[in-house]
Order: C-alpha cells, then sequence, then structure tokens
C-alpha cells in the first residue's frame, strides 16, 4: 500500500486530472502533473507540475524518480510514455490498456475477439478496404478516425460510397473505422475501478444525453430495467477482467431494441461520472486514489438522485454566466475547471443537482439549464 504523504505522478492536466488531484491532495498524498498547458487546470491544485511534452525524457524521468505510483487522466497521453514509466514505477491503468482504448479500431477488435456485443463496424485503413467495409455495414454510417476523436470530433456521417470517398480523402486517409448509424433508444456508461487484486466496484448506472457529439447530461442512476442495469454492469466488468484492467475505466454503452451494445471505453473517470462527486459514498477519483495506492475501495453506492448537466463555453457568449441560478437551489452544486478562456464546446464546469426524488432533480436541472441559456 502507497501511504498517504507519498507523491503521485498525472500525465495529463486537464478538468478529470484536476478532480484526481483534489481528491488525492485530500487523501494527504503530493501530485505532480505532466502536462504542456502553463495554464493546466490540474497543475493549480498540484504540488508539482512538469510543463512539457508528454514524452520528453526529463519528465519521464523526474516521474520515475519522484513518484510512487502514475496514472492518468486522458487517453491520448501516449502509451509509450506509461510503458517507459511502468519499468521503474508502478502504473495503473498499464500503457497496454490505454493503448486498446485510444485506438477504436484496436478497442473494437478487442470486444469483438472477446465475444462481447458491438454494433456492425469494419475498419477503413485504404480505399481499399471500401468495399469490405460496405459489404459489412449498411449505410446511413459513421466514420471515425481510429485515433485522437473526443467530444464528436473527427466523426462525420456518410450516406453514400461517394461521401466515404470524399471525407476519407479529406482526412488525409488516416486510419478510421465505419460503423452503422444505430437507432439508439438510449446512452449509458458504467464507470467502475478494479483493483489489482481483481476486486471490481462499480458505480450505479448512468444515462447519458449527447447534444453535437458532446454529453450533455447524465441521468443517475439510469431509468432502465433492473435486468439492464445489472447486465451492463456485467459488460462492463467482463471488459475490465478482459483488458487485465487495474484503475477506473468508463464504458459507453447503446441500448439498441432493448439489448446493450459496446460503444467505447475510456481508461480514466469520465465526464458522465461526475456525479459520483455529490452523489456517491465515494467519487470516481477518490477511486482512482485508491486503486493507485492499493487502497481498499470505496463504496461506489448512490446516496442521492443525481442529474449532471456540462457546462460549456458556449454560455460565457455575453460573458460570465449568473452562477445565481445554480446557487439559489439547495441541492446543486457547482464545479468549475479554472479554465481562463471560454470557447464554444470547451467543457469548463458542471453542475450535480441532488434530489432526493429524482423527478425533482430533473426539474432542478431543466430549470438551471433554462436560466443558464443552455442548449437551443
Ligand atoms: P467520442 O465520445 O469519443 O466523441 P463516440 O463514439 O462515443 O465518440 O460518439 C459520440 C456520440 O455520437 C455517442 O455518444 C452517440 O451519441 C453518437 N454516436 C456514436 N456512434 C454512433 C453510432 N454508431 N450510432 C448512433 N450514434 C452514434
Ligand atoms: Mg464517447
Amino acid at each position: 500500500m502507497i501511504a498517504p504523504g507519498a507523491t503521485l505522478g498525472l500525465l495529463g492536466g486537464g478538468q478529470l486530472g484536476r478532480m484526481f488531484t483534489v481528491a488525492a491532495r485530500t487523501l494527504g498524498y503530493r501530485v505532480t502533473v505532466l502536462d504542456p498547458d502553463p495554464l493546466s487546470p490540474a497543475a493549480e491544485f498540484a504540488t508539482g507540475h512538469l510543463n512539457t511534452a508528454y514524452t520528453h525524457p526529463v519528465s519521464l524521468h523526474e516521474l520515475a524518480q519522484t513518484c510512487a505510483a502514475v496514472t492518468t487522466e486522458f487517453e491520448n497521453a501516449p502509451a509509450e510514455a506509461l510503458v517507459k514509466l511502468a519499468m521503474s514505477t508502478i502504473v495503473r491503468p498499464s500503457g497496454n490498456a490505454v493503448a486498446v482504448a485510444q485506438d477504436r479500431s484496436r478497442e473494437k477488435g478487442f470486444l469483438a475477439f472477446r465475444d462481447l456485443p458491438v454494433g456492425p463496424w469494419a475498419d477503413v485503413r485504404s480505399e481499399a478496404d471500401f468495399d469490405a467495409a460496405l459489404g459489412r455495414v449498411r449505410l446511413p454510417g459513421i466514420l471515425k478516425t481510429a485515433r485522437f476523436g473526443y467530444d464528436g470530433k473527427g466523426q462525420a456521417a456518410i450516406a453514400s460510397r461517394a461521401d466515404l470517398e470524399r471525407v476519407f480523402s479529406e482526412w488525409k486517409r488516416v486510419p478510421c473505422v465505419l460503423e452503422e448509424r444505430l437507432a439508439l433508444e438510449r446512452e449509458v456508461s458504467v464507470i467502475l475501478a478494479r483493483s489489482a487484486a481483481g476486486e471490481v466496484a462499480a458505480f450505479p448506472v448512468a444515462e447519458n444525453r449527447h447534444a453535437d457529439g458532446i454529453l450533455d447530461l447524465t441521468i443517475a442512476p439510469a431509468r432502465i430495467p433492473a435486468a439492464l442495469a445489472e447486465e451492463a454492469t456485467a459488460l462492463a466488468t467482463r471488459v475490465a477482467t478482459a483488458l487485465e484492467y487495474v484503475g477506473v475505466l468508463a464504458v459507453e454503452m447503446f441500448v439498441v431494441g432493448g439489448r446493450l451494445l459496446l460503444n467505447e471505453i475510456a481508461p480514466r473517470p469520465h465526464n458522465s461520472g461526475h456525479y459520483t462527486i455529490d452523489a456517491c459514498r465515494t467519487s470516481q477519483f477518490e477511486q482512482q486514489v485508491r486503486v493507485l495506492c492499493d487502497l481498499p475501495l470505496g463504496d461506489p453506492s448512490q446516496h442521492t438522485p443525481a442529474v449532471m448537466l456540462n457546462l460549456l463555453g458556449d454560455i460565457w457568449r455575453d460573458g460570465e454566466p449568473r452562477w445565481e441560478a445554480v446557487l439559489r437551489h439547495p441541492g446543486a452544486h457547482l464545479h468549475l475547471y479554472g479554465k481562463r478562456e471560454a470557447r464554444p464546446g470547451r467543457k469548463m464546469g458542471h453542475v450535480t443537482v441532488c434530489e432526493a426524488a429524482p423527478e425533482r432533480a430533473l426539474e432542478v436541472a431543466m430549470a438551471i439549464r433554462h436560466e443558464l441559456g443552455i442548449g437551443p
């Protein structure tokens, strides 16, 4: 067990890293953040900030020498950096698990190979793959870059072979996957922690609504039948076990025709798990600290129904939002990430509304949305 007082390393210093850092510092750990952004939201709370590229050898050496364990907060932190660090310190999750999660083609292949349910998809690596891909995937579909996509970026609607030809060439023929556009009844996610000993603690299933490819709102627990929620948790556990995953893992799923299909996985805490900070006995970030340090896993159970609203830069269009609209509701918790510049679509913060009655939580969240001018 890594006792409080030790220094933990973090690759990536965005809002997820910021909330990890708060949880780690609360438990008495020191945190060194590696992030090239001098204004990293995590670095504000950290004890140290290595302000270089993720692969910088001097920074990696420094982390390896000074940190009892290292984790990551985003999947595009180069997996090679994690593999290198693992030669001299504890790294959770492993570079290998991150490498699978950061590449849609590897991810889909991994899931399909283990007989885990995924929708129709095909690799598109060159024009020579078009025939096979269009044979496997019925259009309309979605072309997604295999790497570096997030929040709906790196995705394009494909209605015809001509679309596929045009988009693939516009994207300079980077490796992609083509997916069938599914009729989603709902989107849900399961966030769990898996310890080095293989013990799993899953948070309640979250129900997610996206707008323009970006998470807009999370309702927890999800409004789905108990049997489906159990199935979702079991599926996420199978994914974690198959990956021999150690750390906090997020598994996004679609409900299509009453059945679950896996969408994608994230090797870290997840936007749809922010509700756990205010509504669960242990937050996803505290859980990340616990797994990293081999502390006992925390109790993931939820004590209050919750609705989480994302606050994107769009609502800064006329200056600072009127926070009274949030703060006057006794069940609302405001979280801001300290980002200096608000841009449309940029995640600036979130609000979690906790109320004993789930309908009331949704009602208050909708009132806040309206008052802040979120959405159309
Ligand atoms: P990311 O979250 O990395 O941007 P996702 O693959 O999760 O990428 O896609 C973002 C959102 O786009 C999903 O949450 C879902 O709302 C929608 N979406 C993605 N793939 C499909 C699909 N095959 N069919 C229907 N909707 C999809
Ligand atoms: Mg997603």
